[in-house]
C-alpha cells in the first residue's frame, strides 16, 4: 500500500488540511466532502478520505468502509439541495478513466431530466468465451495473496 498521511503537492490534501480554500459540506475524522470547482452540474461533490492515497485500490479497508457509509446521507442532501432528479456515484481511477487528482475520491454528480451530460457510455457484448474467461480471471486474482490487501 502506497499511502501516507500527507502530501505536500497534492490539492487535495491540502483542501483537508485548510492550506488551500474549499468549500466543504462534511467533515469527520476521517473523510472529508466539499465542492468540485468546475462542476459538472451544480451540486457536484467530492468525497475524499484525509490521509493521502492515490487511488480506490490503494484504501485501507476501514477508510473505505468509512466513507462508504457516508455515502447514502451525502447523496441524499446533494440531491435535496441541488433539486436534481438523479445522480451519479463515480470513481476515475486512473488516467485512462480521467483520473487528475492522485488522491482517490468518490464523485456526486446531480443529474437532472434533458441536462447536457452525455450518457449512457457506450455498451459492447461479450464473444464467444470471453464472459468466463474474465469471470475467471477475476475469481482468480480476488483468491491470490495480493489480491488480499
Ligand atoms: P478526477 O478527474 O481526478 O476524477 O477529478 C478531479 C476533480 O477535482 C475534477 O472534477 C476537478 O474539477 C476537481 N478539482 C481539481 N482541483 C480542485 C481544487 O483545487 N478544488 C476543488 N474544489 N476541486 C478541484
Ligand atoms: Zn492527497
Amino acid at each position: 500500500m502506497s499511502g501516507h498521511a500527507y502530501d505536500p503537492h497534492c490539492p487535495f490534501c491540502r483542501i483537508v488540511r485548510g492550506e488551500i480554500p474549499s468549500s466543504k459540506v462534511l467533515e469527520t475524522d476521517d473523510a472529508v466532502a466539499f465542492l468540485d470547482i468546475n462542476p459538472v452540474n451544480p451540486g457536484h461533490v467530492l468525497l475524499v478520505p484525509k490521509t493521502h492515497h492515490l487511488n480506490l485500490t490503494e484504501l485501507p479497508e476501514a477508510i473505505a468502509a468509512h466513507l462508504g457509509s457516508l455515502v447514502p446521507r451525502l447523496c441524499r442532501a446533494v440531491q435535496a439541495a441541488s433539486g436534481a432528479d438523479g445522480f451519479h456515484l463515480i470513481v476515475n481511477n486512473g488516467r485512462a478513466a480521467g483520473q487528475t487528482v492522485d488522491h482517490g475520491h468518490w464523485h456526486i454528480i446531480p443529474r437532472f431530466q434533458n441536462d447536457s451530460v452525455h450518457w449512457p457510455w457506450p455498451h459492447t457484448q461479450y464473444a464467444g468465451e470471453e464472459l468466463s474467461q474474465i469471470r475467471h480471471r477475476i475469481e482468480r486474482a480476488l483468491n491470490s495473496p495480493n489480491a488480499a490487501n
